[in-house]
């Protein structure tokens, strides 16, 4: 009630039931000299979600987690759809191809996991939250249109995630189509095709006509079989919330990838400040099922509550486990099962980590007004690297700052430089949310000299 009447007289109506930022409970108990400490909450929850390594022998294969990114209009959403027909027999003709957010496919008796949502957003969401939910991603290239700006977008996601990418070169039931076009043109962003003396796999396909689906689907189990995916199926499940909603029947609906472990109707299960017990899984041709194992997405019921897309789901071992860690979350007042607490990399923090050994690389995402600005600040801030610290551009391009941008600074601990432009509204707010650093300059040489100051752990503060 202290607290209560404190904040009101600050200008703050609270009742006993408002959540406090966990800022202002710390700064208000140490004025009642209680001292509030952040790192003990934050540890609770780090001991409850520690995922420890699966020793070797207790792995096995598992189907790739597939994305499909591109351009917009390359033909993402109809090459998803195209592959999933594939798999209709005759008898589902007609019916089902209900939205999950997700897809397996059977190619030569193996399974591939698709995430149908076009586009970067999935992959990169979750990895801001420290999880990887793809392991190949397909880029799609319209043959008649080639590599555009969103192209190149897609390839600096997947590279800074490490993913695998394949290419699918579209439309080629086109008449103005043509594939070595766009062979050529995505040499100048590390992507060779093996013709081309390199070792990127191109598919040619036409979503259209069908042509090219099985290869496609050929290439991706090899390029599967290459990374030898594997998991442990034995063990509680854990995995990633890819899509949740609420039904008017069914309550909280969520879909889940397993990423380990074996989910089980009757589990117990937490999803952030969410918990729970598997009532029901079906899969995604809506048919129930009493387990999923790695990389299977399955639509679950029972849940207390619609959780985030891109959260950490942790099956328990009781309903008190499920508790303490939806307690451990709701008391730390944050929305989402985040893994990663550190904050994103900044500028001011650069010398300190340095030497704390903690960071031996400065990821930059360069923009500009024109191309010819984006290489001169490119080529004078790369020359800034030294023996400590390696200085690289993970992303370029001409324009506004977008959320793109953002989310892949925030998903690689990058900083953003601006150079003769700003960001646009939605990537504002976003950069102050995830915490990511945006320099804005309109002389090189200050952008020279602000990262050479950091480096040497002399930047001026800005006020
Ligand atoms: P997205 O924005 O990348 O998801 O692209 P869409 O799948 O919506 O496709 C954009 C447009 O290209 C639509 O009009 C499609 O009908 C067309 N399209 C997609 N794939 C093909 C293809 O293989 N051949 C031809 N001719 N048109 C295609």
């Amino acid at each position: 009630n202290a607290m209560i009447k404190k904040l009101f007289l600050e200008g703050k109506i609270v009742t006993v039931n408002t959540e406090l930022s966990f800022e202002s409970a710390a700064e208000i108990a140490l004025e009642y000299n209680y001292i509030a400490d952040e790192e003990e909450k934050v540890d609770i929850i780090e001991e409850l979600l520690k995922d420890e390594e699966d020793p070797e022998d207790s792995l096995s294969p598992r189907p790739p987690v597939v994305c499909v990114m591109g351009h917009v209009d390359h033909g993402k959403t109809s090459l998803l759809d195209a592959i999933r027909k594939t798999q209709v027999t005759a008898d589902e003709a007609g019916g089902i191809t209900q939205h999950i957010g997700a897809y397996v496919v059977k190619a030569n008796d193996q399974r591939i996991t698709f995430l149908d949502t076009p586009g970067h957003e999935a992959f990169t969401a979750m990895r801001m939250r420290g999880a990887q939910s793809t392991d190949i991603a397909i880029l799609v290239v319209a043959a008649d249109d080639g590599v555009m700006p969103q192209t190149v977008e897609a390839i600096n996601h997947a590279k800074a995630a490490g993913i695998e990418i394949i290419v699918a070169v579209n439309k080629i039931d086109k008449e103005s189509a043509n594939v070595e076009r766009v062979k050529q043109e995505l040499t100048e962003y590390g992507l060779i095709a093996e013709d081309w003396g390199g070792s990127t796999i191109f598919c040619p396909v036409s979503a259209h006509t069908r042509e090219g689906l099985d290869n496609l689907l050929d290439m991706i189990l090899l390029t599967a079989d290459m990374l030898e995916l594997k998991a442990n199926k034995n063990r509680l499940a854990r995995g990633l919330v890819i899509e949740a909603r609420l039904d008017k029947g069914r309550g909280p609906v969520a879909t889940l990838l397993v990423q380990k472990g074996t989910l089980k109707v009757g589990d117990h299960i937490a999803i952030g400040e969410v918990s729970g017990r598997v009532r029901a899984m079906l899969d995604h041709k809506q048919r129930r099922l009493k387990e999923a194992t790695p990389s299977t997405p399955v639509e679950i019921i029972g849940l207390n509550g619609v959780p985030n897309s891109g959260d950490i789901f942790l099956a328990t071992k009781s309903e008190k486990e499920a508790r303490e860690i939806t307690d451990a979350f709701k008391t730390r007042g944050k929305e989402n099962l985040i893994l990663d607490t550190k904050r994103g990399m900044s500028l001011d923090d650069l010398f300190n980590k340095m030497q704390e050994g903690t960071v031996k690389e400065l990821d930059l995402i360069i923009k500009a007004d024109v191309q010819g600005s984006v290489e001169a600040v490119k080529q004078s801030l790369l020359k800034l690297s030294n023996e400590e610290i390696v200085i690289k551009c993970i992303h370029s391009g001409v324009g506004a700052i977008n959320e793109s941008d953002v989310t892949l600074a925030a998903a690689s601990n990058a900083i953003i430089i601006g150079f003769n432009i700003r960001p646009d509204a939605q990537a504002k707010s976003l950069a102050d949310q995830e915490k990511v650093d945006v320099r804005l300059y309109r002389v090189i040489y200050n952008a020279i000299d602000d990262i050479e100051s950091a480096m040497k752990g002399m930047l001026d503060p800005i006020f």
